[in-house]
């Protein structure tokens, strides 16, 4: 019987999934405490480290009882690959998960973050996690982060992923074009949304034409659209 662990969550929500192929299912929401990325434009910046924001450790079994009920669960972050996921495969629950693609989770990770917070788990298990909805955000180069190539090939390797990447122009349009031809991802699992937190940011027919005319999907960003930058959603 493996040991109980605890999670770092910095809140637990109902909401709608508001971006990617599952866009509109009602969902619990479960938002991890830290990244292992720094984004420019990141709008969870309280999840990034210990003293980032208001956040708990919750007992495993706490969380499971918090979550119980719940057709569908959204793990997100922060990073959700920091933590031992597989420790929420309720039944009877379609788990969800927002990653960033730059950890691979098959492997055993060990790490320490920026202000000095160990971190580990073992290696999640393949033939558990595949029949999972797995959502990979590779950052582009207006991140300012470095992503990791290594990862984002064993993400493109595997049939089950989609890849969702948020646009700010047609400058980013033409590196997500390079990213897809580099790692051979097929416009079916692509989905581009676009980026900001206001109403009017997300209105640009012009750019949403250009996304399709890529041969990929579009994603709307449906909590943006709703309800701006609120918190919660
Ligand atoms: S990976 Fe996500 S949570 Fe982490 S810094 Fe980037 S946008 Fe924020």
């Amino acid at each position: 019987m493996p040991r109980p662990v605890r999670f770092p969550v910095n809140e637990i929500f109902d909401s709608l999934q508001g971006e990617g192929p599952r866009c509109g299912i009602r969902a619990r929401f479960v938002r991890f405490q830290f990244c292992n990325l720094t984004c420019s434009w990141c709008d969870t910046k309280e999840s990034w480290l210990a003293k980032s924001g208001a956040w708990n450790w919750v007992e495993e079994t706490d969380l499971i009882d918090r979550l119980r009920g719940a057709r569908d669960l959204i793990l997100t972050g922060g990073e959700p690959l920091l933590q031992p996921l597989d420790r929420l495969a309720l039944p009877g629950a379609r788990i969800h998960v927002e990653t960033n693609g730059t950890i691979i989770p098959t492997r055993p990770l060990e790490a320490v973050l920026r202000d000095g917070t160990p971190l580990g788990r073992p290696a999640l298990r393949e033939e558990l996690i595949r029949d999972w909805t797995w959502v990979v955000s590779p950052k582009l180069s207006n991140s300012g982060q470095p992503g990791s190539p290594e990862a984002l090939a064993w993400w493109a390797s595997r049939p089950w992923p989609f890849f969702k990447f948020i646009a700010a122009g047609p400058t980013d349009l033409e590196e997500i074009a390079e990213t897809t031809r580099q790692f051979r991802l097929p416009g079916e699992r692509v989905w581009v949304g676009l980026e900001g937190r206001t109403r009017d940011s997300q209105c640009r027919p012009a750019l949403v034409e250009a996304i399709i005319s890529n041969g990929w999907n579009y994603s709307p960003r449906l909590h943006v659209i709703l309800w701006g930058a609120e918190k919660g959603r």
